[in-house]
């Protein structure tokens, strides 16, 4: 039997030491700022038990990691017809890639690459104001954390506005093509919000619980019922994007470092699921050259190798 809090606990002192720490996201001061000495590291079991290393209590952007909140609402809003919109291929460009647009007509590759992010959050939008859409937003990953005390960091989401001029031309050009409803701006303002959820790798993991529970959010109690949030089959398909899509250009070497489905942002968090086994979040604001958390991934890695956690080996 793996004693996962020593586990824990190892790779958190192992990730303290570590020299090669990657660098933050430089694009503005709210991730750019951010000591890169920081990491933190949260595992929850099945049975709720929850194992906590370093900073896995401090709240972070969580930035892409929205993308799978995101997708889960659009799904459970519009159904299968979301995939008539946005693909669920790999990339294989980087996160904010213009390039496969023009030929692919505007229907971007998958929901979490940017331009992907950005349909599902016209789709999110609907009809609403984006202030709506930003609470509903905050009222499920709320919901599903089980805290209140997340909150949207409105400085990091206005330096996003300010410099977001990539985002504007994607959002611009699948507008072009039809594949935005709502205005530019109303739909940024929403996508800008979201990636600027501030969480902590504990709150983050309690809310991916319902992505290694089969679709369910386990209750707070062991004796309590759980809530169903997403069908078994959707969760898994969920988890099926976060493998093969969840780490951009990166996605590949994570599949095959790590084994897990795992969504990364550029504010240096990771989540990963476990199917059946744990819900899991790190957390260290260094990126790689492909702009995911260098010691996240490395941690990640370590941890699969401890416990033998694979999708590809169910053990
Ligand atoms: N807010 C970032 C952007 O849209 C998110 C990118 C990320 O986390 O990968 O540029």
């Amino acid at each position: 039997m793996v004693d996962l809090s020593a586990v824990v606990a190892e790779i958190a002192a192992e990730m303290q030491a570590a020299p090669d720490r990657g660098v933050p996201a430089q694009y503005i001061p709210g991730l750019r700022d951010v000591d890169p000495a920081r990491f933190g590291m949260a595992v929850i079991e099945m049975d709720g038990t929850c194992h906590l290393a370093g900073d896995a209590d401090e709240a972070f952007s969580i930035q892409s990691i929205s993308k799978v909140f995101a997708l889960t609402l659009a799904l459970g809003a519009v159904g299968d017809q979301l995939w008539t919109r946005v693909g669920r291929e790999p990339s294989g460009t980087a996160f904010n890639s213009i390039v496969q647009l023009e030929t692919e007509h505007g229907i971007p590759r998958n929901p979490f690459i940017n331009a992907g992010a950005i349909v599902v959050s016209d789709v999110l939008l609907g009809r609403h104001e984006p202030r709506e859409a930003i609470g509903e937003m905050l009222r499920f990953v709320r919901g599903l954390a089980g805290e209140e005390d997340i909150i949207v960091d409105r400085a990091v989401a206005a330096a996003e506005m300010e410099t977001g001029h990539r985002n504007m031309a994607l959002a611009h050009y699948m507008h072009a093509f039809g594949n935005l409803k709502n205005p530019v701006e109303r739909v940024l303002g929403f996508y800008f919000h979201q990636c600027a959820l501030a969480m902590s790798c504990r709150q983050l993991a309690l809310a991916g619980r319902y992505l290694m529970a089969r679709g369910v959010q386990p209750g707070a109690t062991a004796g309590e019922r759980g809530r169903s949030v997403v069908s078994p089959q959707r969760a898994r398909r969920i988890n099926a994007v976060m493998m093969t899509c969840g780490h951009y250009d990166g996605s590949g070497e994570f599949a095959f470092r790590v084994g897990l489905p795992g969504k990364s942002g550029v504010g240096g968090g990771i989540l990963a699921i476990a199917p059946c086994k744990a819900s899991i979040a790190v957390w260290s604001p260094g990126l790689n050259a492909r702009g995911n958390s260098q010691l996240g991934t490395l941690a990640l890695e370590r941890l699969v190798q401890r416990t033998g956690w694979s999708v590809f080996d169910p053990g």
